[in-house]
């Protein structure tokens, strides 16, 4: 069987395109197949719709969330509630064009683990949005030691062994092109041009976007972390050295030492960067903490087309691990 796993936040506007683009796509391939909507606390008739749909066709499953977990979380979801042999993660505003669909799942028989969808052009986004993002990728590459490579989003095809890893990646900071590289696996990838978005908008701000590089980077490196060594190290031993260099003029020369103009920079500048790497530190101790609650990721409100129970309480391997001690 093969999944697709679609997160859906106030989509209501192109669900049926939706459905019958993927539908159209989906019965082509020949092997028996879900959809598995993941309505992620929508303020629309975003639920209503999908009900309506799978009142049509049983093989789409819906997971409604408790409240909206963000995109990443929906996914997780999805992902937990998937049962194929392949697991396809799409967005349902048909940016990703279904069509791909079926050559992903030819890669798939032919070997690959994992077909990633690469954007090829971005030009359906702006100049700066683009630069900005090929070298946030190119430092993301020097700095963690997952290869995540550019371009590549969610839309991918993963083999079951794939999914069953991830479902068991407790992690909070659910930061899913990391997360979606780290297992490995024999991967492939094929191009695709993104589609504009068919209605409704984006949720992106400017700011989230630099909140999610940030959760990229210190999700999956350590390197903001280590570095002040280095940089107190070398500001120490420039401190070292002009000491010495003013304690010779002053001795052998008679030359006093300047005042206030650089007194006043080096503190500012010192000061600037103990509060930056203080500020570093936080971003670890904040994830260490959300970590550390062990909450579950996401909360089912209720779902459609799934055997167990109707009200669940995702849990990942650590929370399982929780329930069990407290049991015995
Ligand atoms: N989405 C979601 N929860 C959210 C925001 C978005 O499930 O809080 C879904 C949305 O319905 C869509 C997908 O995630 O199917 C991608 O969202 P969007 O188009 O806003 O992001 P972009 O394509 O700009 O990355
Ligand atoms: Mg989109």
């Amino acid at each position: 069987m093969i999944s697709l796993v679609a997160p859906a936040y106030n989509e209501a506007k192109n669900l049926v395109a939706f459905v019958e683009a993927v539908t159209v796509v989906l019965d082509g391939i020949g092997e028996p197949w879900e959809i598995v909507f993941v309505d992620d606390g929508s303020k629309d008739d975003t639920l209503g719709m999908l009900l309506a749909a799978r009142a049509n066709d049983p093989r789409i499953k819906v997971v409604s969330l408790a409240r909206n977990f963000g995109k990443d979380v929906a996914l997780t979801a999805g992902l937990h509630h998937a049962r194929g042999r392949a697991v396809i993660p799409i967005d349902c505003d048909l940016q990703h064009p279904p069509e791909l669909i079926a050559q992903m799942v030819a890669r798939w028989r032919a070997g690959a683990d994992m077909v990633i969808g690469v954007r090829s052009k971005r030009t359906e986004e702006g100049f700066f949005r683009r630069t900005a993002s090929s070298w946030y990728y190119g430092l993301m590459r020097r700095m963690t030691n997952v290869a995540i490579p550019p371009n590549a989003g969610d839309f991918r095809l993963l083999d079951r062994k794939i999914v069953e890893v991830i479902n068991e990646m407790p992690e909070r900071t659910r930061f899913m092109k990391g997360i979606f590289a780290w297992p490995g696996f024999k991967t492939e990838s094929i191009e695709f041009q993104a589609n504009v978005r068919a209605g409704g908008k984006t949720t992106w701000s400017p700011f989230k976007l630099w909140r999610f590089a940030l959760d990229g980077l210190f999700s999956f490196s350590t390197v903001p972390l280590k570095i002040w060594t280095y940089i107190g190290g070398a500001a120490a031993l420039g401190a070292f050295v002009y000491l010495m260099i003013t304690l010779i003029q002053k001795l052998f020369f008679g030359i006093d030492a300047e005042g206030y103009a650089s007194l006043l920079i080096v503190m500012l500048g010192f000061n600037g960067l103990l509060l930056l790497s203080n500020g570093i530190q936080g971003e670890y101790i904040a994830r260490i903490f959300d970590e550390v609650k062990g909450r579950p990721l996401f909360v089912v409100g209720k779902k459609w087309g799934f055997d167990e129970p109707s009200v669940h309480v995702g849990s990942a391997a650590q929370s399982a691990e929780a329930s069990r001690d407290v049991a015995s």
